[in-house]
C-alpha cells in the first residue's frame, strides 16, 4: 500500500499516469482526510478508514461544461469530466452502461397518493440488467490502468454478472464469488459469460472476508476485486445516478430519492453526486432528501437509524431480496449519517410487502423490479403512509434490478388466468370474457 501523507504533504506528480484518472489527483481517507496516490488501495494507512476518489473538478462556467456534457454519448460517458477515468474512455471496449430512462410514473403516483411528482429510475435497462454495470465500468478502467489481468468480486449476485460481462468485453479474465444458494437467475445470469464463478458455503459477509483474505495472499497477485481493492474507484459508478437524474428532469434536483441499500456504497455516492453538481453550479442549490430502503430480513441500517444509534449492529441475513443482503455494510454509518443530515430517514418491509410492491410497480407502471425494487418501491410506499416522506414533494424512486432475475420471487402468487381448450365456449366457461 502506498504511504498515507497529509493533504499538505501530498504530491500529485507521485502518480504515474494522471491523464487515466481525469480529474481525479488522489485518494483521500473519509475519516482523517490524509491523501494517498491513486492505486489499488481501499483502506487509510494512517487510520484504517475508508479511501475514496478525490479531485480536482473543471470550476469554470457551468453552460460550458453542461453543453460538453450534453453532447458526450449517451451512456456513463457523458460524464467522463466528473469521473475518475481519462478522457478517451468512450473509445476503449466497454459495455457503456447507463442513460437509463427516468419513468414519470403518473399512475403508481395515484394509487400512492404522491402529487408532487412521481419518478422511477428504472435501471434494469443497464446491459446486464442492473445497476452494477456502472460501478463496474469504472472499476474496470482502473483495473486496466493499474495492469490487473483478472477481474473479481465479492457478490450478492448482480456484481457477479455485471463483472463477468465486463470481463468478456474487455479481455480479461474473471473469477467471481458468491454465496452459494443465490436465485437461479442470478447464477444463470453470472455463469453465461464464460468466467469462473465460485459458489462459497457462507453468506454474503462470509463471501467478503474471504475475498480480503485472497487479496493479501500470493494467489489473489494481479488481480482486481472491484469492490475491495478497486473500491474507491467502484462507488464512484453510482455519482452517475445522481447526475442522470437531475440532468433528466432538466438539470434540477428532485426533493426526495428514495434508494436500496446493501453496502450503502451506491447511496452516499448519489449523495456525493449530487453535491457535486451543486458545487459545479449545473443544478441550483436547494434542499433534497435522502432516503435508504432495506428488506426487514436484512436492515442492519435502519434498525441503526430507528435507535437514534451512530453504530450498525451486524445481522444474519434471512430475506428474498438476497441482492440487498449484507448483514455488515461497510458504509452504514455514512448512510445514517446522510439520511439524518438531508432529513430523510431509512425504512423496511417485510418480504410480503416485498413481493406486493414488486407487482404493483408492475401492474401500475409495466416496470418487472426484482426484490431490491420491491424493497425500494415497499418502503416508499411505507414512508408515505408514516408521514416521513412528503407525498406533495417531488420524488424519484430507484428501480436497481430486473424482475427476470428473482423469478422465484413472484412465482408463487403469479400463473395463469385459466387454462382451456381452444374452443370459443372453453373461454366462455372460464368467464373472462
Ligand atoms: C448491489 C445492489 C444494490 C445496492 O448496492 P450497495 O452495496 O448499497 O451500493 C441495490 N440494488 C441492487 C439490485 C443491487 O444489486
Amino acid at each position: 500500500m502506498a504511504a498515507a501523507v497529509t493533504a499538505e504533504s501530498f504530491d500529485a506528480d507521485a502518480v504515474t499516469d494522471r491523464s487515466a484518472f481525469g480529474p481525479a489527483v488522489a485518494l483521500s481517507c473519509r475519516e482523517c482526510g490524509a491523501r494517498t496516490a491513486l492505486a489499488p488501495d481501499f483502506a487509510c494507512t494512517a487510520c484504517f478508514g475508508p479511501l475514496e476518489v478525490a479531485y480536482e473538478l473543471p470550476t469554470g462556467d457551468p453552460e460550458a461544461l453542461r453543453a460538453r456534457i450534453e453532447a458526450g454519448p449517451t451512456n456513463i460517458w457523458r460524464y467522463a469530466p466528473l469521473l475518475p477515468v481519462s478522457a478517451d474512455v468512450a473509445s476503449r471496449p466497454n459495455l457503456n452502461p447507463g442513460w437509463t430512462k427516468l419513468v414519470k410514473a403518473d399512475n403508481l403516483a395515484r394509487e400512492l397518493g404522491v402529487t408532487g411528482g412521481l419518478y422511477v429510475k428504472d435501471d434494469s435497462g443497464n446491459p446486464t440488467h442492473s445497476f452494477k454495470d456502472r460501478v463496474v465500468a469504472i472499476a474496470v478502467e482502473a483495473a486496466r490502468t493499474f495492469g490487473f489481468t483478472t477481474l473479481s468480486c465479492s457478490s450478492t449476485g448482480n456484481l457477479a454478472g455485471a463483472v463477468g460481462a465486463a470481463a468478456a468485453r474487455t479481455g480479461l479474465r474473471s473469477c467471481v464469488f458468491i454465496p452459494h444458494d443465490l436465485e437461479q437467475g442470478k447464477v444463470v445470469m453470472a455463469a453465461v459469460y464464460g468466467g469462473e464463478l465460485v459458489g462459497i458455503q457462507g453468506n454474503y459477509d462470509d463471501v467478503n472476508r474471504f475475498c480480503s483474505e485472497l487479496i493479501g495472499d500470493p494467489v489473489g497477485e494481479g488481480w482486481g476485486f472491484v469492490n475491495v481493492n478497486l473500491r474507491p474507484y467502484y462507488g464512484e459508478g453510482s455519482k452517475t445516478l445522481a447526475y442522470e437524474i437531475c440532468e433528466q428532469l432538466g438539470w434540477r434536483l428532485p426533493d426526495q430519492i428514495v434508494i436500496p441499500i446493501a453496502s450503502g456504497s451506491q447511496l452516499t455516492k448519489i449523495d456525493k453526486g449530487l453535491k457535486e453538481l451543486i458545487a459545479l453550479g449545473l443544478v441550483e442549490d436547494k434542499p433534497y432528501k435522502i432516503f435508504g430502503a432495506q428488506a426487514e430480513g436484512c436492515s442492519p441500517v435502519s434498525v441503526a437509524f430507528k435507535a437514534g444509534h451512530d453504530v450498525i449492529r451486524p445481522q444474519k441475513p434471512d430475506t428474498i431480496a438476497k441482492s440487498l443482503a449484507i448483514g455488515n455494510p461497510a458504509d452504514g454509518p455514512y448512510v445514517l449519517d446522510i439520511c439524518r443530515r438531508t432529513g430523510g430517514a431509512v425504512e423496511d418491509v417485510n418480504d410480503e410487502q416485498v413481493v406486493d410492491a414488486i407487482k404493483l410497480l408492475a401492474r401500475t407502471e409495466g416496470i418487472f423490479a426484482e426484490t431490491a425494487g420491491g424493497v425500494t418501491v415497499g418502503v416508499l410506499q411505507k414512508l408515505i403512509k408514516n408521514g416521513l416522506l412528503d407525498p406533495a414533494a417531488e420524488t424519484v424512486v430507484l428501480n436497481t434490478g430486473d424482475g427476470l432475475k428473482t423469478l422465484d420471487a413472484v412465482e408463487p402468487t403469479t400463473g395463469l388466468s385459466a387454462t382451456i381448450r381452444p374452443t370459443l365456449d372453453s373461454f366462455r366457461e372460464a368467464g373472462l370474457a
